[in-house]
């Protein structure tokens, strides 16, 4: 994964998505936008006590500086749910213009044009392609959304609408690292023993980017078609938003993906 300065923004992007020329995509860093004090400063979600006046003008920012049409923006509403919804014609919009009436974890569409937001603040972020249907979708883990599965419950849906796993391309963008992410024995011992180091005191060290890249491996989609970041965002504060190292008050980074014609 590597950064790109795009006008006044940085956005990783990975290879994986970006050797297709009608996708664009990218996880946001702070970098660029308006927001204030621990929302400083493109803070992306409407949800989590920024300034609605701010988060308005970065989503204008995050657009204008893609090239992408703000009217057609389109998020999640998230609430830690498995729920994927799929975004039709009359649901363009929804999150950003219109709310949703309850919650939703990741989103898929097929239009063209329509960009996909996910939000995250040491959370996990996905963004996927499936290249033969022509489906972009973009994800929200959290350890909650991570243990039911959400990311390969995504994956389904695209294969569910015809995808062949082998067409399916993924990136997991940056999140808390497991160098960072310390859980009580009650949100760990939910998941393999792989995926977490035993500390003293009931406390362990979770890798919840490892337990969604073998999400969506398992569902049989390519490794090499699959990126890992590998950035914590605790670690790097600096350039990303993290709930943690700003104790609980933070603003959002955003995934972003969107099909062009
Ligand atoms: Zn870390």
């Amino acid at each position: 994964m590597c950064i790109t300065e795009i006008g006044t923004i940085a956005l990783y992007q990975s290879s994986v998505l970006s050797q297709f020329e009608n996708i664009v995509h990218g996880f946001t860093t702070r970098k660029g936008g308006v927001s204030k004090g621990a929302y400083e400063s493109l803070s992306m979600s409407p949800r989590r006590g920024d300034d609605i006046e701010c988060v308005h003008k970065n989503e204008e920012i995050l657009c204008r500086e893609l090239s992408l049409d703000i009217k057609k923006l389109t998020s999640t509403r998230q609430e830690h749910t498995d729920t994927v919804e799929i975004i039709d014609e009359e649901r363009i919009g929804i999150g950003v213009k219109t709310p949703w009436d309850y919650g939703v974890d990741a989103c898929i569409t097929t239009h063209k044009n329509v960009p996909l937001l996910c939000y995250s603040a040491d959370c996990v972020p996905v963004l996927m392609y499936a290249q033969d249907i022509g489906a972009v979708a973009a994800v929200h883990a959290g350890w909650r959304g991570t243990q039911s599965g959400i990311s390969k419950k995504t994956v389904q849906k695209l294969i569910e609408l015809g995808a062949n796993p082998k067409n399916i391309y993924a990136a997991i963008g940056p999140c808390i690292g497991q160098c960072c992410y310390e859980v009580d024995g009650d949100v760990a011992l939910k998941f393999e023993e792989k995926y977490y180091e035993k500390k003293p005191m009931n406390k362990y060290m979770l890798d919840l980017g490892k337990v969604n890249f073998d999400l969506i491996k398992d569902c049989g989609i390519d490794e090499e078609n699959i990126s890992l970041s590998g950035i914590c965002t605790k670690c790097n504060n600096d350039s990303f938003f993290s709930h943690r190292g700003q104790n609980g008050k933070s603003g959002t980074l955003a995934g972003i993906i969107c099909m062009r014609e």
